[in-house]
């Protein structure tokens, strides 16, 4: 409704009021089915013009051969609490790995960077700590973390943004291996680290369970080298390959404007090789890559998988998340940047329309549904157990309940991001979304419900599973 309002240039009132008249009643964020947009814009002297969302785009997958696939390095994510130390380990393995001989190091903070160990085994690691970052790639459709390094303080505890960020990681399926930081400090006591994430169900391996996990210092660098070890054990079980002998394909780590050089991107390559010369498109934009540097600041010519550079070249600053492609000419990557800019602009494009709970049950009656991913926030730790336990045990064969996350405190982005992510409606008790959370899900169609009686959230729940909810007004 507001999207058609602005369009028109009238005020969401008057659309409010003119379906009114047609005997609909709609709020400000609904969707419009088709017939009643026609006649709406109609009425306001306008004629509607449909087109396809799907963009038929002529990207042609190029489809690997085993024998062409090369293992590759993995791709680790550092996540945790604030002040726990995720920028000083990054720091640590960024330092500590300058090769020797080499002026300089790793001078440049492009968003990634890649390491080589002394055996010669690489890691691949994303420089911007926090699974804020991580989810909001995910939430645009880019999975860029193969293994997460979930980081907490030995003097501190487990602590709320430490369990976000596991159920961030969760929620991705991303294998999680522990750092339990700060250990050189006298008041660290590692054993109560374990066993505080023995009481999440995260049972550390020398407690007898199957998550790694190793006691550093970030600062001194004291088993910084072991936990990069594990962290390599656990992504040679991901069997990770790719084929490098291909266009290259990846996805967008962050975007900048430099005053001197115009656009720059760092994108991480997926699989294939990327060329100074390729014609690349990302998002709405595109290019010829003109020149392309490494976290050393060294020019480069070509960058295969796993690995992470800095290009110069696309006309505009594509997101973090969005997909890179690389295409045989110029006037394809534009035409497709084009309409893509276009299709964004018209339609305000989503790429992936998300879960209501009215959706729920009409996808249960053509019977293509199977879990139902809900984050809980709430005022107090009593309720939001009690309302997570209620929730699960709505579960039936059909459709599996998951609380993916749940935790003190209002709505925030970062509860919107995972939904977008995840696929998830959130679930408020006595409390609100923080402003930011509600513009994130006006614009990324997250259902927020709020609730101050637990039995009025178990009952809407569990109606929209049986197919009985009647669409929200
Ligand atoms: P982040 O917020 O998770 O990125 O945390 P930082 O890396 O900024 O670290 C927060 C503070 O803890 C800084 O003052 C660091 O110097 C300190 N710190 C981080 N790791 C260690 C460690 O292993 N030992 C000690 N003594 N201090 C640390």
């Amino acid at each position: 409704v507001s999207e058609l309002a602005t369009m028109m240039d009238v005020t969401a009132t008057q659309v409010i009021a003119t379906c009114m008249n047609l005997g609909t009643m709609v709020s400000i964020n609904q969707r419009l089915d088709a017939e009643t947009l026609s006649i709406v814009a109609e009425e306001f002297g306008y004629k509607v013009d449909f087109i396809s969302v799907e963009v038929q785009e002529a990207i042609a997958e190029e489809v690997d051969k085993d024998e062409d696939l090369l293992v590759r390095p993995p791709i680790i994510t550092v996540m945790g609490h604030v002040d726990h130390g995720k920028t000083s380990l990054l720091d640590y393995v960024r330092k500590a790995n300058v090769i020797a001989g080499e002026a300089g190091g790793i001078t440049q903070h492009i968003g990634a960077y890649n390491v080589t160990l002394e055996d010669g085994r690489k890691i691949t690691f994303l420089d911007t700590p926090g699974h804020e970052a991580f989810t909001a790639m995910r939430a645009r459709g880019a999975q860029v973390t193969d293994v997460a390094i979930i980081i907490v303080a030995a003097d501190d505890n487990v602590m709320p943004q430490t369990i976000e960020a596991i159920n961030h990681a969760a929620a991705a399926g991303v294998p999680i291996v522990f750092a339990i930081n700060k250990v050189d400090r006298d008041a660290a006591d590692p054993e109560r680290i374990k066993s505080e994430l023995a009481n999440l169900n995260y049972m550390v391996e020398d407690w007898g369970g199957k998550y790694q996990s190793q006691e550093i210092s970030a600062k001194t660098g004291l088993g910084v080298s072991e936990l990069l070890d594990k962290v390599l054990l656990e992504s040679e079980m991901l069997d990770l390959k790719a084929n490098p002998d291909k266009r290259a394909i990846g996805s967008v780590v962050e975007s900048s404007l430099d005053r001197g050089r115009g656009y720059t991107s760092t994108v991480l390559v997926e699989s294939g090789t990327l060329h100074v010369g390729d014609v690349i498109l990302a998002g709405p934009y595109h290019g010829h890559v003109k020149a392309m540097f490494n976290e050393r600041n060294q020019q480069v010519k070509s960058v295969g998988p796993s690995e992470p550079v800095l290009v110069l070249g696309l006309n505009g600053a594509p997101q973090a998340g969005d997909k890179f492609n690389c295409l045989d000419s110029e006037r394809e990557a534009r035409q497709i940047a084009n309409k893509r800019e276009q299709l964004q602009r018209e339609q305000g494009l989503r790429t992936q329309k998300h879960i209501t709970l009215d959706e729920i049950g009409r996808r249960i009656a053509i019977g293509n549904f199977q879990e139902l991913n809900v984050i809980v926030k709430g005022d107090v730790d009593g309720s939001i157990e009690a309302l997570s336990d209620s929730l699960i045990k709505l579960s039936t064969e059909e459709i599996q309940v998951n609380i993916i996350h749940k935790a003190v405190g209002q709505i925030s982005e970062s509860d919107v991001m995972l939904a977008t992510a995840s696929n998830a409606i959130v679930v408020g008790f006595q409390v609100r979304p923080s402003i930011g959370a509600r513009k994130l899900a006006e614009k990324e169609e997250i259902d927020i419900r709020l609730y101050s009686i637990i039995y009025d959230a178990i009952e809407e729940v569990k109606a929209a599973m049986e197919g009985m909810l009647s669409p929200e007004i």
